[in-house]
């Protein structure tokens, strides 16, 4: 028996908004033993598990009558290394970021257009994390995942993953996969993805002309700390709202009535609507009440200014779709995942 089964804990140091909610019971898995051990300590007991990471993507509306399970394990191993590309393997509970700047340092590329997004490895995969214009699926090797429904190991490949924008078979099939370890397969030469927002700008302004990986990493490392709230600092989720996609006949209708609408063409002829353009224009940016807000530079980002609950930013969050639905005939789908 090597899991520490706690109970009554605060979940505030465990959720980036900072949400002060109670766990029942609260464990953290170091191992893939403690995860089986606190799945038959759930049926045991017949109290559900709630598997998380870093918990930057949660909205914790209330107390929550589960075990919840940190994944805390550690680890990253080379698999494979054919001089053009290398296949490396981190554990879940290895922290995103710090294992972005580690693939860097061994002089891979890949990862650095994803550096600063907070969380976990094990948690990139559910939603398929993307920034700036690359997403996991695109340096996806496989996975490792336990199904709790037959106990069984599994390894995914790309295709079985079902990724999309945002979303993947981890997310669709909610608790029944629990994703020990990814694997990534990493380039020794740098084949960049400059051409996504302020990327590139970025470079020239620092007189970077022929960027490395690392320099693409520092670059967005930078204009991500200009732009979104630090959690340590100031609670919140990163994007509240997923960018809708609508049809072009909707975008073009838009784009008649505001011709500063930001909207981007899809494969397959959808547009992609930019929420953050939406709710600004609709005049939240900043808008604040109580201890729940719309940052003051980020319309997409929902803040918690020090005691909000879960629901007053679920009701905050709401009132907002139910604007944008009236003003613009656009549907806001919500990012984090709500317990
Ligand atoms: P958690 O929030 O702990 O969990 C998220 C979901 O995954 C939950 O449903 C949980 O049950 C499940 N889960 C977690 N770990 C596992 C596991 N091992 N097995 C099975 N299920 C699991 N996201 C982006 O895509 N791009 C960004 O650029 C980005 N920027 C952000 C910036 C900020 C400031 C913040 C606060 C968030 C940002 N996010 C971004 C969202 C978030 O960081 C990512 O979704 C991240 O992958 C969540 O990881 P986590 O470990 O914190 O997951
Ligand atoms: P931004 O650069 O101000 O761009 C606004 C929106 O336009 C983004 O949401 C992005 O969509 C889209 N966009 C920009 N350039 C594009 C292009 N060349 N082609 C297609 N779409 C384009 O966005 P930001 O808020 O500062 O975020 C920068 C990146 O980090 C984005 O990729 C964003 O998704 C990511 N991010 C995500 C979160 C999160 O919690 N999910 C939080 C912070 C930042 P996409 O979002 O689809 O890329």
């Amino acid at each position: 028996m090597s899991l520490q089964v706690q109970s009554q804990v605060s979940l505030k140091p465990f959720n980036s908004f900072g949400v002060d909610v109670q766990a029942r019971l609260f464990a953290e898995a170091h191992s893939d033993a403690d995860v089986r051990e606190a799945l038959a300590y759930g049926l045991e007991h017949k109290v559900p598990v709630l598997v998380i990471g870093g918990g930057s993507n949660l909205l914790l509306t209330a107390d929550i009558d589960s075990l919840v399970l940190r994944m805390a394990t550690r680890g990253i191993r080379v698999l494979s290394d054919d001089a053009d590309k290398v296949v490396i393997e981190a554990e879940a509970g290895e922290p995103w970021h710090p294992f972005v700047q580690h693939t860097l340092a061994l002089g891979l590329s890949g990862l650095e257009n994803l550096s600063l997004i907070p969380g976990t490895v094990g948690a990139a995969p559910m939603q398929n994390i993307g920034a700036y214009g690359v997403e996991i699926k695109d340096v996806f090797a496989g996975l490792t995942a336990l199904d709790r429904h037959t106990g069984e190991l599994r390894d995914f490949s790309l295709a079985e993953c079902n990724f999309a924008y945002r979303d993947s078979l981890f997310k669709q099939e909610p608790g029944r996969w629990v994703i020990l370890r990814v694997r990534f397969a990493l380039d020794r030469a740098a084949h960049l993805h400059l051409e996504y927002g302020p990327v590139r700008q970025r470079l020239t302004e620092q007189g970077i002309e022929h960027p490395t990986a690392s320099d693409v990493s520092q670059a967005i490392c930078s204009i991500r700390n200009e732009k979104l709230p630090d959690p340590a600092v100031l609670g919140n989720a990163g994007s509240f709202f997923k960018n809708p996609l609508v049809s072009a006949a909707l975008a073009a209708r838009l784009k008649g009535e505001y011709p500063d609408l930001v909207a981007y063409e899809q494969p397959g002829g959808q547009m992609k609507l930019a929420a953050g353009w939406l709710i600004e224009r609709a005049g939240w940016k900043g808008f604040r009440e109580a201890d729940a807000g719309v940052h003051k530079l980020q319309a997409l980002v929902l803040v918690n200014y020090g005691s909000a609950t879960g629901l007053q930013l679920l009701d905050l969050a709401q009132r907002i779709q139910k604007d944008i639905s009236e003003r613009f005939h656009v549907d806001l789908e919500m990012e984090p995942n709500r317990y």
